[in-house]
């Protein structure tokens, strides 16, 4: 197994990676970096963002109003200190891409535009057009080539990491083009690997967001910190899931059901008219939304399509020229995969499976307990999202912690003693053989796409919209009967290029990981808060559970629950309400 030395190591070549890299390269340009991505970066789901990213830079707008905004959206499970350092760093960070490059999009007198999102009181959403995450990941990664000290290696799939004396000192990937296992060892790693929405049958994700960071971690013994809060976008299109952003609704696109109603009046989502421009309803939290449609469907108000339920979109009234120019991909998307043409037509929609709130449990400082690891951006918990995230909140948290990670990870690498070579080298045979026993399996009589079906199933089931004590204990249950299961798989393709089969079994069993942690966090939180809606238990409970939630990997069985306080500074749990602080 060749070895390959460098300083820092970082899991993901997204938004996260890429600025953390950023940062060691300009931090610390005598340290080597390895980028690590199972895609070529520009591929990373970053890309795929549209609506853009919160900072406060508008007349009007104050740094108060994002910080409460976004813990009172969080529904007060935000760690405060976090979001703090976030809202004071987020102009700063935009700025920063608008140096490197980012086409923003402009107002007439030449001033950065900013569009409404949901749950943001003001206006601060940085934009260009609906095609943010694309301007955005590609201004970091022209920005990352500057760098000689970032060594890429693309299209490698990270499988383990390398834990040596109790501290992460690499991780072991396998070469996709040849099938060879390559061991990175490293002063310091990140994970920047993204999230998990494949868990799930209907998600705005791409593909490869299969949760493989979070396993890493958690089968290293790291806790996976607040998994239960599982976000659903209100609007993604039937049948792909593919994501109409939040934008569609900031430029006034609203919501009806079969009637042609506008069913949103009818949902307690704030108060009646919390903003000067009258712009509540479609623009509430998407939890709430979500759990909107929900409702509708029990009363019988949705529409029935060839996908399922659906209810409309409507953006004729925005007219032409408005949508061409604001929202030419949602026109494009709409047309292609739902054939409706949102200037003439309604547009179908349902809310999908988009965002995972919890992750890999980190500090303020991007660290993970695990001396030598860090972790930024989806996949990590910091946490500043609470148990629901703004929209627009994270493409900025990628930068702005994927910075810090980066930062922090060169002072670990300069202050870590003597790497531990055999003991490297073992865990790195260790890691080998994991593949290679799944190569050497024999038939053990289960199908790897039977069991993904039949986990994204039990997820949308008892880890949805809404939970109950019976689905969660079902799915629980099921979870750790895929699992074993899952030990029985064999592989069909045994060869060694490119082998996808391989690929996509090793990412199903990460998303097994992750389904354990949601699953079991889930039933343990008796609660309703944010995006964990329970039916049996309907009310926030501070007094049991304003508390992160910690899942602890024990192999076979359910994971140890532990339970650690919410940092809170100067704004104390009260009534949801957009974009205030309790009062
Ligand atoms: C359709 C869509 C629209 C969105 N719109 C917005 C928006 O407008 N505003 C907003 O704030 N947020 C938005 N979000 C959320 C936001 O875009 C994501 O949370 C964010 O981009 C995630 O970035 P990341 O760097 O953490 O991960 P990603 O961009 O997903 O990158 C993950 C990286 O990890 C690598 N990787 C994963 N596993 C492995 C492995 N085993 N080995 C090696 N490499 C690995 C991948 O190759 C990839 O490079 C949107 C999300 C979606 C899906």
């Amino acid at each position: 197994m060749e070895t390959i030395k460098t300083d820092v190591a970082i899991i993901g070549a997204g938004g996260a990676g890429l600025r953390a890299a950023i940062a060691v390269a300009e931090s610390a340009p005598d340290l080597k970096v390895a980028l690590i991505s199972k895609v070529y970066p520009m591929r990373s789901h970053t890309v795929a963002a549209e609506g853009g990213a919160a900072g406060v830079i508008k007349q009007g707008d104050s740094l108060e109003d994002h910080f409460n905004d976004t813990v009172a959206g969080g529904d007060w499970l935000c760690d405060q200190d976090a979001v703090d350092l976030f809202i004071r760093q987020a102009p700063v960070e935009l700025t920063q891409l608008e140096h490197w490059g980012c086409p923003w999009s402009r107002e007439k007198n030449g001033h950065v535009a900013v569009r409404p999102f949901g749950g943001m009181k003001n206006e601060r959403t940085w934009f260009a057009a609906d095609k943010s995450g694309f301007h955005i990941l590609h201004t970091l990664f022209q920005t990352s080539l500057k760098y000689p000290s970032i060594e890429r290696y693309d299209e490698f799939y990270c499988t383990d990491l390398i834990v040596a004396d109790g501290v992460c000192q690499g991780v072991s990937a396998i070469e996709m083009r040849t099938g060879l296992m390559q061991l990175f060892q490293a002063r310091s790693v990140i994970i920047a690997a993204g999230g998990a929405g494949w868990m799930f049958p209907f998600t705005t994700n791409g593909a490869i967001k299969t949760a493989d960071g979070m396993a890493m971690a958690y089968r290293a013994g790291v806790p996976l910190k607040d998994m239960e809060f599982v976000q659903y976008h209100p609007t993604g299109l039937p049948g792909t899931g593919i994501l109409l952003t939040e934008g569609c609704r900031g430029e006034g696109g609203i919501l009806v059901n079969k009637d042609g109603y506008r069913y949103l009046q009818d949902y307690d989502l704030g108060p009646p008219d919390p903003w000067p421009r009258n712009k509540a309803m479609e623009l509430g939290p998407r939890d709430r939304l979500s759990q909107a449609f929900w409702h509708e469907q029990k009363k019988g108000r949705t529409v029935g399509s060839r996908w399922g339920d659906v209810v409309y979109l409507d953006m004729r009234h925005l007219g032409e020229k408005k949508i061409n120019e604001k929202l030419p991909l949602v026109r494009d998307l709409a047309a292609s995969y739902v054939g409706a043409d949102p200037v003439h037509e309604l547009v179908p929609v349902r809310p999908v499976v988009h965002y995972m709130m919890g992750g890999i449990h980190t500090n303020i400082d991007a660290a993970t307990p695990m001396p030598g690891l860090y972790a930024a951006g989806e996949c990590a918990c910091v946490s500043i999202n609470g148990a629901n995230r703004l929209g627009s909140n994270s493409l900025t948290e990628l930068l702005v912690f994927g910075k810090r990670a980066g930062e922090h990870a060169v002072e670990h690498a300069r202050s870590a003693a003597q790497p531990s070579e055999s003991e490297i080298r073992q865990k790195g045979e260790e890691a080998r053989k994991r593949v290679t026993d799944l190569f050497l399996r024999e038939d053990g009589g289960e199908n790897i796409t039977t069991i993904r079906k039949e986990m994204n199933e039990t997820m949308e089931s008892g880890a949805g919209i809404y939970r109950a004590e019976d689905s969660m204990r079902e799915t629980c249950d099921k979870v750790l009967e895929l699992r074993e299961r899952f030990s029985r798989v064999h592989l069909e393709d045994k060869s060694n290029v490119f082998n996808t089969n391989m690929l996509y079994t090793m990412e199903v069993g990460s998303m097994l990981e992750a389904a354990h942690a949601v699953a079991f966090s889930a039933i343990n939180r008796k609660e309703s808060r944010g995006s964990h809606q329970r039916l049996d238990y309907t009310a926030r409970d501070d007094g049991s559970f304003l508390k992160h939630s910690l899942a602890y990997y024990q192999g076979e069985v359910e994971p140890r629950m532990d339970y650690l306080d919410v940092v809170i500074t100067r704004s104390q749990p009260g009534q949801r309400v957009y974009g205030g602080s309790a009062k």
